[in-house]
């Protein structure tokens, strides 16, 4: 049985560039580290964020256009993605999110409270403390790595098909299902982070792709040939699978689940330390070589943009 080890990253869409670091930056206090374009669409943006290094299961990554048009969230999406801090941050993370004029309510799921709160763009957010998954190194104004977000916790997915979702969750990703409770469902993957998955059971309205809304989910495959394995497995289950695209710092492979969901499997390797080294990560622009020709032309076209300094 194949069995991932949680999310390798979550991709969504936004709005202004500038907005989007500064929220995930400047008030969650991630490292922006990789600014590149999306490969599919050079004339824009696609902005990564993560740890120190963007280890797997840490890894946020934005597609912002200035003009987007607002998305609903709704079915066939991650409708809430969740950040793990360490156990006992929460109280900081109130009082962070309050500084920072960020609105929040406090969510009971399985027991566990969670803060819940809107980047600058809609995208829903939640903070959740536990004790799992290794203290982040990357610290950012008063924010140590006691309180420093680890990763992501997991995510709540809005399916359109909530069994089918289910039973791909436990059959076809190999996760463990932990729980059942009040319009959730609970399932749990192998990794120390981005590893706790929850269904919600009574989502009503459809989802519409735009600003605010999560485009897709990866899930991890440890190298090229685990993700071949991955891609056999997830035919053999019926699924259609894209096939595998190079996207610089991870291989993908792409399919559409029965809640119409978009699945991404991506490798662990490269990695974001391939193209730049450790403490300049983020800070130019890179292109994968094949659209480093039209550097020139891509650059022109790209609102110009900065990471925000510490407020000390
Ligand atoms: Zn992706």
């Amino acid at each position: 049985m194949m069995k991932t080890a949680g999310i390798h990253h979550i991709s969504a869409i936004v709005g202004h560039p500038q907005e989007n670091i500064d929220f995930y930056t400047g008030v969650l206090g991630l490292r922006m580290i990789k600014k590149t374009v999306n490969f599919d669409d050079p004339g824009a943006y696609h902005l990564y964020f993560g740890d120190e290094t963007g280890t797997p299961g840490t890894i946020m990554t934005f597609f912002p256009w200035n003009q987007a048009r607002s998305g609903r969230i709704g079915t066939g999406q991650v409708g809430v993605t969740s950040f793990v801090v360490p156990k006992s941050a929460l109280p900081f993370w109130e009082q962070r999110l309050h500084d920072k004029n960020v609105a929040f309510k406090k969510v009971k799921r399985f027991g566990e409270l969670s803060l819940q709160f809107e980047d600058k763009h809609g995208l829903q957010l939640e903070l959740v403390a536990r004790d799992q998954g290794e203290k982040s190194k990357w610290t950012f104004e008063n924010i140590s790595e006691n309180e420093a977000i680890k990763g992501f916790g997991g995510a709540t997915l809005y399916s359109a098909d909530p069994a089918q979702t289910a039973h791909l969750m436990q059959h076809l990703l190999g996760m463990e299902k932990v729980g059942e409770k009040e319009g959730f469902l609970r399932f749990k993957a192998s990794g120390e982070i981005g590893n706790v998955i929850d269904i919600k059971t009574d989502v009503a309205v459809r989802g519409l792709m735009g600003a605010g809304t999560v485009h897709h989910i990866a899930w991890r495959a440890e190298n090229d040939r685990n993700q071949l394995d991955w891609k056999h497995h997830v035919e053999t289950n019926g699924y259609e699978v894209t096939p595998v695209k190079d996207r610089n710092y991870f291989n993908a492979i792409y399919f559409r689940e029965h809640g119409h969901i978009l699945f991404e499997i991506a490798t662990d390797s490269p990695g974001f330390l391939i193209d730049e080294p450790k403490d300049k990560l983020g800070e130019e622009l890179k292109l994968p070589e094949w659209h480093e020709p039209h550097r020139q032309q891509i650059e022109k076209g790209l609102t110009p943009v900065h990471v925000p300094k510490e407020l000390k």
